[in-house]
């Protein structure tokens, strides 16, 4: 909202602006100045640089960049290693067992796809954005949508220069107003805008509750003799109990990269769990340990993930507006894939809003858009995976994985058991009180294969500036008090994968600090905290991880 005391805020307009430099946004930009050179385009990104706030895995299904850009696999712009080897393990605390790949679903097989940075991958989107003539500008956060009458006008970035307690600084600047015919949420999981337009516009209420997982991840160089190129392996089980979700990743690529990383699904139960930790100590089981012996750790960062697939993807078009990418929850879960949706997703809002402009229309509804993407090659990858993530929380790893990949199986020639399950609770709702859990010992760090969290965020660069307001807001801090901590123990200084949240004894009473400095945008507080009292804002531009090769 435009504040009557504040000086007024200078306005650009473009026929689209673009929120999100992401693998969703650049594509929709890169679509649509292929499609009409003349349409003017905008993108803002939050990060320092494009790609600074990118974290993926990544295996990336090159559908979507052939369909965008044919000629990427001959260009040198970033490494690609081609799959050559894929392995699933399900592991015990000591042993592992592969599961062998003619077992596996069809839909599951990595051949033909490429381990990347998704980071290096949308720094090349981006100088092809720009060379086709969009503008992009890094370092500015999409801080509010704004909107004439009901529908969506664009979006203002941050004001710049306030400090702590909200006074402004020697170099004080409003923020500026993007003005669009259409503008393209492409946050990724859990944005900020996108979650106050799904409550705005209602866009969620025939869908199930979206789902979410939180996956940390690390970039080692290991020793020559310990790399395989071209090897992906993903596992389920240890160290997580059965009755809690995720996995892990380890995929070699490069000049003796090797991106590990482990998922944990936010519907967990335990209060006392801690990703982080559960990371950690799965890097020490005996299938994975010796990948890292001589090895030297490059970066870390984490990132929550849109689980909730096809029945948890809320409506994608409103009046001036649509979602893309993850942020309309196009992850493909038992694929740990969403770079080729978002892609893909990007393409087809961009081919929409062509069509419109074209007709001279704007600010209106593209409900072609979302008439078109459950019957596009997004809906066709999705459709066959709804179940496996209902079953996995319903019935537990072993049970709820062996039914997920009959599931898949069987719709492979088109038919479910199933039909389509739903998830029931969000993940803010699945606590149990502390007092029904029992605390977990985790290892202390050996700070050569296992790490703390303070030297883990080093390698993440973050960096904010101090002296501004803080950006996770909790709305009652009674309540934190009352219920956060005293019922469930401070769940939220266990899940943050940053360290930011702490409970500490002053006067023998708790007091909650929050040192948002440490944030690395994943967003998991926003989604875990078991009374939705902490949103998380975008801080000032250019703030927040700079991660280089994830
Ligand atoms: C640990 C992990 C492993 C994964 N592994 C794989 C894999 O192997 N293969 C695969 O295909 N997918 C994988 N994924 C998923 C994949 O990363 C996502 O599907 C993909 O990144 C989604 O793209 P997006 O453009 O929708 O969002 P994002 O990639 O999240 O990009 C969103 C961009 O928007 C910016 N932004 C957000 N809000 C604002 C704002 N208000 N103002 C300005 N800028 C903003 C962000 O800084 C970011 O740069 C993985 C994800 C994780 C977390
Ligand atoms: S404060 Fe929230 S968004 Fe930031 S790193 Fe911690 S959990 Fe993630």
């Amino acid at each position: 909202m435009s504040n009557p005391e504040l000086p007024a805020r200078e306005a650009m307009e473009f026929d689209v602006v673009v929120v999100g430099a992401g693998p969703a946004g650049l594509a929709a930009a890169v679509r649509l100045k292929q499609l009409s050179p003349d349409t003017s385009v905008v993108v803002v990104e939050k990060g320092s640089e494009v790609g600074a706030h990118i974290l993926s895995g990544a295996v990336i299904d090159p559908i979507g960049l052939d369909a965008l850009l044919p000629d990427w696999r001959g260009e040198d712009a970033f490494t690609k290693t081609a799959v050559t080897d894929d392995r699933f393990y399900v592991l015990g605390p000591s042993g592992a067992l592969r599961v062998p790949n003619m077992l596996m679903p069809r839909l599951l097989s990595n051949h033909g796809n490429f381990i990347v940075s998704l980071g290096d991958v949308c720094r090349y989107l981006g100088k092809k954005a720009e060379a086709l003539g969009v503008e992009i500008y890094p370092g500015f956060a999409a801080a509010e949508v704004l909107y004439d009458n009901d529908a969506v006008a664009g979006i203002a970035t941050g004001d710049m220069g306030i400090g702590k307690d909200g006074h402004h600084k020697p170099g004080f600047a409003r923020g500026m107003e993007l003005r669009g015919k259409y503008t393209v949420f492409a946050e990724g999981a859990r944005g900020s805008l996108t979650k106050a337009l799904i409550a705005r516009y209602g866009l969620s209420q025939n869908a199930e509750p979206q789902k979410f997982g939180i996956g940390l991840k690390e970039l080692w160089q290991v020793a020559p003799d310990r790399h395989r190129p071209g090897l992906v392996q993903h596992t389920a089980g240890w160290p997580l109990d059965n009755a809690t979700g995720g996995g892990s990743f380890l995929y070699h690529f490069g000049d003796r990269l090797v991106a590990v990383g482990f998922v944990v699904h936010l519907n967990y139960a335990n209060p006392y769990l801690a990703p982080f930790e559960e990371f950690q100590r799965f890097k020490t089981h005996p299938l994975i340990r010796d990948t890292f012996a001589g090895g030297k750790r490059i970066c870390y960062g984490a990132r929550a993930i849109s689980e909730g697939g096809w029945q948890s993807v809320p409506r994608v078009a409103f009046p001036g507006g649509v979602l893309a990418g993850c942020g309309a929850g196009f992850l493909n879960v038992p694929r740990i894939k969403g770079s080729h949706n978002a892609v893909l997703s990007g393409m087809l809002a961009a081919e929409h809003i062509t069509t419109a402009l074209a007709a001279g229309r704007a600010n209106d509804e593209l409900a072609g858009y979302e008439a078109a993407w459950r019957a596009s090659p997004i809906g066709r990858d999705l459709r066959p995976v709804r179940n496996v993530k209902p079953l996995w929380s319903k019935f537990g790893t072993f049970l709820g994985f062996a039914l997920g990949g009959l599931d898949m199986w069987t719709s492979t020639f088109g038919f479910s058991l199933f039909g389509t399950l739903r998830h029931g609770k969000p993940d803010s709702a699945t606590l149990k009180p502390a007092a029904a859990c029992r605390p977990i010992a985790y290892p202390k760090p050996d700070g050569k294969l296992t790490f703390d969290r303070l030297s883990s965020v080093y390698l993440s660069n973050t960096n904010h500036e101090e002296d501004q307001p803080v950006h996770l807001l909790v709305r009652d801090p009674a309540l934190q008090k009352s219920c956060e901590h005293d019922v469930f123990a401070g769940p939220s200084a266990r899940y943050c994968p940053a360290g930011v949240y702490e409970w500490v004894e002053e006067g023998g009473q708790p007091r909650y600090v929050i040192n948002a400095q440490n944030c690395v945008h994943c967003k998991t507080c926003d989604i875990k905290d078991p009374n939705q009292n902490i949103t998380w804002v975008p801080p000032e531009g250019g703030g927040g991880p700079n991660y280089s090769g994830m």
